[in-house]
């Protein structure tokens, strides 16, 4: 069968290559995988930056966005034809892997589908265990591909809500840097709290990214002619910040607009060695006295996809159709070396299997 692989550490590697089809363990289920979406975690191991192949073994399989239909679903409770989303950690035995929470593991040996040790979903089977798949409902077919960044998504900002609870005076203002993917399904999340919104990128206001923002009643702001220090004298204290363009810099100038008691959730990966010069004393006074938090959040665990499902389905019932503009490219297999060079206006591109 055919899978996308690279060989990490080389640029530019991604090739179409010739895989088994695997043979079902005993208490494994057969995905046909029927879509997988491609994110800049992708497109980074392709330059070389990222990622790791499985223990000896030269290439990887990518994909770690993935839904599929049960093909055979084996002696478990699933049933053929369901769909699922598969997790991407797959865990080690440290005590939160243990407790199902590898998405907080302490000792770094999980390994991630598609990214760390273990090959990916971009192929057109896989033989996954029952408690590593999420059931997706039917009506979701054409946006469950979205299941994997809105739980990254989902995680996120329910610890950054969570935490903003320490303060009795309520979220009012949220503010999301970065229109990706990722930016724009946290813009969902925080519109259905009914919290005023606003996302910024750097394309217009006109461009695709600024009307999905606005069609969910968000406020787009173009970074280019609003430049972030300004932000909390045009919009007022911002609650909650969430960083999604992987800009170290970026991430930088949101801890210095952060309002007081804000709450700011990094989830950006930024993979380079880039320096920045900031007034330190400034940073760490403005913190304190403000109360403020800054947190690092990766990867998600069950909770976080059940969620993410969930909502997925809330977002298509609230805002029909909004999730399938974030798919701005499906591609078939054969044009992987070309899903992995992003395209200008350019939101989420899939690859579809079948
Ligand atoms: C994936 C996460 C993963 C992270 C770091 C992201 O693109 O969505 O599942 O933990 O990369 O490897
Ligand atoms: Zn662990």
């Amino acid at each position: 069968m055919k899978a996308g692989a690279v060989m990490p550490g080389q640029k530019d590697s991604a090739r179409v290559v010739e895989v088994e089809v695997p043979q079902l363990a005993e208490d494994e289920i057969l995905v046909k995988i029927l879509e997988v979406g491609i994110d800049g975690t992708d497109i980074e191991i392709n330059r070389g930056q990222y990622g790791q192949p499985p223990p000896s073994q030269d290439f990887l399989v990518l994909g770690h966005e993935a839904v599929g239909e049960i093909e055979n679903p084996g002696n478990t409770g699933f049933r053929k034809g369901e769909l699922v989303s598969p997790l991407v950690r797959r865990p080690d035995d440290c005590v939160n892997c243990r407790s199902g929470r590898s998405d907080m593991c302490i000792e770094g040996n999980y390994k991630e589908c598609g990214i760390k040790g273990a090959h990916g979903f971009l192929r057109e089977y896989i033989a996954e265990q029952p408690q590593f798949l999420i059931r997706v409902p039917t009506e979701l077919r054409r946006v469950g591909v979205l299941t994997e960044p809105m739980s990254i998504a989902t995680k996120g900002i329910d610890q950054a809500i969570e935490f903003h609870h320490r303060s009795a005076n309520p979220v009012q203002v949220a503010l999301v840097l970065g229109a990706g993917p990722l930016g724009l399904l946290a813009t969902a999340f925080l519109r259905f709290q009914n919290f005023n919104t606003y996302t910024l990128d750097i394309v217009p206001k006109s461009s695709l990214k600024g009307q999905l923002v606005e069609a969910i009643g968000a406020i787009y702001l173009d970074g280019s002619n609003s430049p972030i220090a300004e932000l909390p004298r045009q919009i007022g204290n911002l609650d909650i910040i969430v960083e999604a363009t992987g800009n170290s810099t970026v991430a930088f100038q949101a801890m210095n607009v952060l309002g007081i008691n804000g709450v700011l959730c990094l989830m950006g990966v930024s993979t380079g060695e880039k320096p920045l010069e900031v007034c330190a004393d400034c940073l760490n006074m403005q913190m304190v006295l403000g109360n403020k938090m800054v947190f690092g959040t990766v990867s998600s665990s069950r909770s976080h996809f059940e969620k993410a499902v969930q909502l997925l389905g809330k977002i298509e019932r609230k805002w029909p159709g909004w999730l399938s503009r974030l798919i701005t490219r499906r591609l078939a297999i054969s044009d992987f070396q070309s899903a992995l060079k992003p395209v200008p206006d350019g939101i989420k591109t899939v690859i579809e299997l079948v």
